[in-house]
C-alpha cells in the first residue's frame, strides 16, 4: 500500500497481525504442508546466513525448496557466535558441507551507529548492552567480513565451500562480490598464502 492509496498510513495497532488472525491463516495454508516424512537434514547440504530483513526470502532468491537448506537469519546476516552455533549443529549432525552468505542492498545494519544504539538501549533500559552490535560499514565490508569470520573459526569443517553473495533488493540479482580471496583460498590447490 502506498500513502497514495489510503491519503494516510494505518496505524501501528492496525498493522500488527493477531494471534487469531495468525492461526485463522494458518488453518488455509495447512493443508498445503510438503513436510510429512521428509527428513530433517537438508536434502542440498547446504546452509544460508542472511540477514532478517522482511524484504528477503532466503529460499526464493536463491532457487531452494522448502527441505533443502538450513537458513540462519539476523540482524545483517552477521557471523556471530550463535550463527557458529548453529551452523556447528548443521555440519555436524545435519552434514551440511556449503555455507553461502547473503547480504543485502540497504541494509539497516551499514552504516548503523553504534554507540548511539547503545546509548539508547542505556537510556531506555538502564543497561548498556555487552554483545557486539556488528555493524559495517559498507556492503562488501560485511560480507567479506562474514566470510572472513567463517574461514577464522575453529568449528567450521576445513572442505566447506562458502559462497558470498550481495542481493539488490530493488532488482532481486544476485552478485557474487565476496568471491575474492576467500573462496579462492578455500578451493585452490596449495594455498600456504591465505593470510
Ligand atoms: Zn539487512
Amino acid at each position: 500500500m502506498s500513502q497514495q492509496d489510503s491519503g494516510k498510513q494505518p496505524e501501528p495497532d492496525e498493522l500488527r497481525p493477531s494471534a487469531d488472525e495468525l492461526i485463522e491463516h494458518n488453518r488455509h495454508v495447512a493443508d498445503t504442508v510438503k513436510t510429512p516424512g521428509m527428513a530433517a537434514a537438508p536434502r542440498r547440504h547446504v546452509a544460508v546466513v542472511t540477514c532478517m530483513d522482511a524484504r528477503i526470502e532466503p529460499l526464493a532468491e536463491l532457487g531452494l525448496d522448502i527441505g533443502e537448506a538450513h537458513v540462519i537469519r539476523n540482524a545483517g546476516g552477521v557471523v556471530t557466535d550463535d550463527v557458529i552455533r548453529s551452523l556447528s549443529i548443521s555440519q555436524q549432525k545435519m552434514g551440511t558441507r556449503e555455507i553461502v552468505v547473503v547480504h543485502h542492498t540497504s541494509c539497516g545494519m551499514c552504516g548503523l551507529d553504534e554507540t548511539e544504539l547503545r546509548d539508547q538501549l542505556e537510556r531506555r533500559f538502564g543497561e548498556r548492552p555487552e554483545w557486539p552490535i556488528g555493524a559495517f560499514a559498507d556492503d562488501q565490508t560485511g560480507l567479506r567480513d562474514a566470510i572472513a569470520a567463517l574461514e577464522a573459526s575453529s568449528f567450521i569443517e576445513r572442505d566447506t565451500i562458502i559462497f558470498g553473495f550481495l542481493y539488490d533488493i530493488e532488482t532481486g540479482f544476485l552478485t557474487d562480490v565476496a568471491l575474492g580471496e576467500a573462496v579462492t583460498a578455500a578451493t585452490s590447490a596449495g594455498s600456504s598464502d591465505v593470510t
